[in-house]
């Protein structure tokens, strides 16, 4: 594509606020980059392939700080759970889809007991009653409990004292948090993953992340597994995707990161932090409210965090760690202190910093991931400590602040769950993403989200919310000099949208069609059914 013409193109130049009153019109691109920005309307001229955007709204690409390619990939291939309402409803989709699926593990994913009639998930004999005579395994939608029939858990094959291997009366029930989940899911996402196909689960997630406008992912992947073969095929069929995916391993070992080449490290999984809210794993400064005896989970001790953070602090690595409560906050960012402070790195990008890793060096850009609850003092030391943030917007519309959370956290706490506002004021640099299949692969949505939260006092602009998808989704993972903004000699990485996101109804933001994706120059997606 050499040229796209006749739009409203929000540019995002220098993060100044004028494109909002006055976009651009035309952007001339040269290969992969883009060329010049057409204020004005002109004749453009030698350009053969030149898209009339016919008023259409263009932005700099999307890009999602915060996404699993393995389950989302995955979800095109397993069974979905996500509208199930009742144990008896998934006993009754996992006996149709076992009619139609070849011998080998029945994977399902998405279940949520909050929207399960009987408000909890379905126990080993549950699973059993529904007789497929094989392994069957049930990932939830946060992917913070596993479930498991009797042959799922001799598969398994878990120690019964692992830390949240569910036990009533000395018998297993099948249900798994904390450590066991974890191993759980990270070896039956591996073996599935493995029996679908590496490259073609990859592919799935790219095509869903292109037609919902993505041009770059930060793809937070395998589990704790030495040498994880899902993340060495990613990095193998990496430049044959549709768009650019930035891998993070999630792993806490410095070393197997770097053994694959990678400058960063973390995620979830086992680079969990803490928990989530539903389980009351997600560790908090102060009791839940319903549990008066319960803070939460620590999934690491100090001194395994500090390892962690040292090790890879000390190869020059980026690190990336969920956090949900306060309290897990707190201890990262305490580890974070003491590791900067034992190896300080300079504040600002050394002045000739071509080199990518002695720009990772000079200037950490140490990131913690969710951050749903987080005092105004941690805000101060996370940006006094030069740390970013990674949100996601769509938590709240999913889980709206005056849902669940007065009963488990109390009002007062649950009136500054998903701070962004705060978070925002506080100056502290923050990309937005999904967390996807947490919530569903969908930029707009999170736009949507931070723009209607929930809680008025923590709403944004879109124009606010539009920059958390694009330029610091870039800065978070040292991209801002390629992406972010549409700027001559930045990559053409450019999403087109049937309307302005910034100018709607910000009540039908979610709902505005993205009608092509382009990437590097490339035309990657359009809209089935579109005639530019
Ligand atoms: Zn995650």
């Amino acid at each position: 594509m050499d040229a796209i013409v006749n739009g409203r193109i929000h540019t995002l130049a220098d993060g100044a606020l004028e494109y909002e009153s006055s976009p651009a019109w035309g952007l001339l691109i040269d290969g992969q980059r883009i060329e010049r920005v057409l204020w004005e309307p002109e004749r453009v001229r030698g350009a053969t392939e030149v898209i009339d955007l016919r008023g259409r709204t263009a932005v700099p690409g999307l890009i999602d700080a915060h996404v699993h390619m393995t389950p989302t990939g995955l979800a095109h291939f397993s069974i979905d759970l996500l509208d199930a309402t009742s144990i008896a409803e998934v006993q009754a989709i996992l006996h149709r889809e076992a009619a139609l699926r070849d011998e080998g593990v029945l994977f399902a994913q998405g279940i949520d007991e909050t929207w399960l009639e009987e408000e909890r998930l379905p126990t080993r004999h549950e699973l059993d009653a529904v007789e497929v005579g094989r392994p069957v395994f049930l990932g939830h939608r946060t992917g913070h409990a596993f479930c498991a029939n009797t042959a799922g858990l001799d598969l398994l094959a878990l120690k019964p004292d692992t830390p949240g291997y569910g036990m009533v009366a000395g018998e297993p029930t099948g249900i798994l948090s904390d450590r066991a989940n974890t191993l759980a899911s990270g070896r039956v996402r591996a073996l599935y993953h493995g029996e679908v196909g590496y490259a073609v689960v990859f592919e799935a997630a790219a095509q869903e992340a292109i037609a919902a406008g993505l041009t770059t992912v930060h793809a937070l992947e395998g589990h704790d597994e030495h040498e994880d073969p899902a993340v060495r095929a990613l990095l193998d069929i990496q430049t044959d995707l549709p768009l650019s995916v930035v891998v993070y391993y999630q792993t806490p070992q410095a070393e197997a990161a770097a053994a694959l080449g990678l400058p960063r490290i973390g995620g979830c999984m086992a680079c969990w932090v803490d928990g989530d809210f539903g389980p009351r794993t997600a560790a908090l400064l102060d009791p839940y409210t319903d549990a008066p005896a319960v803070t939460g989970t620590l999934y690491f001790s100090d001194e395994e965090l500090l390892e962690f953070f040292s090790a890879a602090h000390a190869r020059g690595l980026q690190i990336a760690v969920h956090c949900v409560g306060d309290g897990a906050v707190e201890q990262a960012l305490r580890t974070y202190e003491q590791v900067l402070a034992e190896q300080p790195r300079p504040a600002r990008p050394l002045a000739s910093a071509a080199d990518h890793q002695a720009r990772l060096r000079a200037d950490h850009r140490h990131r913690i991931e969710h951050a749903e609850l987080i005092t105004t003092d941690q805000l101060r030391r996370v940006r006094e400590a030069g740390i970013h943030l990674s949100i996601q917007p769509a938590f709240n519309h999913l889980w709206p602040h005056d849902g669940g959370y007065p009963s488990l956290i109390g009002s007062d706490r649950a009136q500054r769950v998903d701070p962004i506002r705060s978070i925002l004021e506080a100056g502290v640099p923050t990309a937005g993403g999904s967390d996807s299949t947490v919530t569903p692969l969908r930029p707009l949505l999170g736009i949507h989200s931070a723009v209607n939260h929930s809680n008025p006092r923590e709403r944004i602009s879109a124009s606010d919310a539009l920059r958390m998808f694009t330029l610091a989704g870039a800065r978070i993972a040292f991209e801002e000099d390629e992406k972010g903004s549409l700027e001559p000699g930045k990559r053409a990485d450019i999403t087109i949208l049937d309307a302005d996101p910034l100018a709607v109804p910000p009540d039908e933001i979610k709902d505005v069609p993205v009608v092509m994706t382009v990437v590097g120059g490339q035309v990657v997606y359009t809209m089935p059914g579109l005639t530019l």
